[in-house]
């Protein structure tokens, strides 16, 4: 059966549009995000898979409108990196999704976007230039990805004070095909740059796509971790379904496992579990309307610092009124975090990133009001190297090295500053492709 893809503000007559309309245009011309209908049950034997590309070639072509054949080598290179998953005491397990090139969870879904994006570029035969805004992590795991490829150009934004020293040197490393952008304002400036420059007139001809976590080329790939991680612990310990913890800030990650959920994935229930923005887990306590989004708040776990999470209107299209019946929201402060970060160290020997932490710390929680004392697995979204000022702090130690990260200290960089205003980025992407061309 085909899957098209619908906006989350359409009727739902309205007609859809294939995967590679969906991927390229980001978002709907209605506003709204696209999601995949109908989602389907999972093929047989999706949990005998024995690698996340082989997981991927059986579950995504029907999604992609592609042959398996043609996606196989796809799927081989984009997801070449290993997805351990960690026990640590109390029946919980790690996830670790951050042995990617930028040592993140996005290099998932960016480096399958990337080379989607190429091939529907070469189908099509022009050019795309990628937009994407950031606030930490995002940026250097697109440009990673989309760094060299044929007919693409990629321009990113990230908020200036708000990532770290290490995010910085990632961010702003020369790469092929991609200029950053030091942007004076926060995430939400940058997020409304992004949206407004889609609907620039003067833009239309640079055929401007996002790789934002609103683009459904990222999402999709988002909800095979989660298979391969229940999958893993199915076989491990045969237990059911496992209570899901999500470090979350624009909600891209967890609407992965959720459209992993309605494919059939079990589940005990999903724990969001966000930082002093905390928006969502007010939401599903029912102390915040829907939409009544909050300024964004600076913490120590800075890629999930987003007042406006875009992916809500996701999750509610896809639940509803289901949604706190399965997701549990929790809100960690930079204390707590740092506390998790210390004790699970000591105790568990085990060090998380900030985000992670503010994951682990969520569950704590999460059993000690509900009592669900099931298996849980934590999805650990970075490398607690990126992060050797929060690691220091909480430990007095400094953070584990990471050649990988040391070796961008002597890279070339290539950055230019911006204000947040849309005629500067109208003048500043019109420069660069220019240039590029
Ligand atoms: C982006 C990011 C998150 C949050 O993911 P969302 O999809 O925005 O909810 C969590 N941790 C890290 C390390 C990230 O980079």
């Amino acid at each position: 059966m085909a899957v098209s893809y619908h906006s989350t503000r359409a009727s739902g007559e309205a007609a859809g549009v294939d995967f590679e309309t969906a991927l390229m245009r980001g978002l709907a011309p209605d506003g709204g995000l696209y999601l995949p209908r109908p989602v389907l049950p999972l093929p047989a034997g999706w949990q005998a898979s024995r690698s996340l590309p082989d997981l991927a070639t059986l579950v995504l072509p029907p999604y992609l409108g592609v042959e398996r054949e043609a996606l196989e080598p796809l799927l081989q290179a984009a997801l070449d990196f290993p997805l351990p998953l960690v026990p640590l005491a109390r029946d919980r397990h790690v996830l670790e999704l951050f042995h990617g090139p930028t040592m993140a969870f996005k290099d998932v879904g960016a480096r399958t976007m990337a080379r989607l994006t190429a091939a529907a570029a070469a189908h099509r035969g022009r050019s795309v230039t990628v937009l994407v805004a950031t606030s930490g992590d995002t940026g250097s795991a697109v440009a990673d990805a989309f760094k060299g490829l044929a007919r693409v150009r990629v321009a990113l934004l990230y908020p200036e004070d708000m990532v770290s020293e290490m995010q910085e040197r990632q961010l702003v490393t020369a790469r092929p095909g991609v200029q950053a952008f030091r942007v004076r304002g926060t995430f939400d400036d940058c997020q409304r740059l992004v949206k407004g420059a889609f609907s620039d007139p003067a833009l239309a001809q640079l055929g401007l796509s996002s790789a934002n976590s609103i683009n459904i080329g990222r999402l999709l790939p988002q909800a095979l971790y989660y298979l391969w991680g229940v999958a893993r612990l199915g076989r491990s310990t045969g237990a059911p379904a496992p209570v899901v913890t999500v470090p979350s800030g624009n909600l891209g990650n967890l609407t992965g496992g959720v459209l992993a959920e309605k494919m059939g994935m079990p589940v005990g229930r999903f724990v969001a579990a966000h930082n002093v923005n905390d928006f969502f887990p007010e939401f599903l306590e029912g102390r915040a309307e829907a939409y009544a989004f909050r300024p964004t708040r600076a913490t120590l776990s800075n890629a999930m610092d987003v007042g406006a999470p875009s992916n809500f209107e996701r999750l509610l299209a896809l639940l509803g009124d289901a949604l706190p019946e399965r997701v549990w929201g929790v809100s960690v402060d930079d204390d707590a975090t740092l506390g998790r970060m210390r004790t699970s160290a000591r105790d568990d020997g085990y060090l998380p990133c900030p985000h992670t932490a503010v994951a682990l710390e969520g569950l704590e929680r999460y059993r000690a009001v509900s009592g669900d004392t099931r298996p849980a697995i934590v999805l650990a979204t970075a490398h607690p190297a990126k992060f050797p000022d929060a690691v220091r702090r909480a430990t007095g130690e400094p953070a584990p090295r990471s050649p990988q990260l040391e070796g961008l200290v002597d890279r070339q960089r290539n950055v230019l500053p911006l204000d947040a205003e849309p005629a500067a980025l109208r003048a500043a992407l019109l420069d660069f492709t220019a240039a590029a061309s």
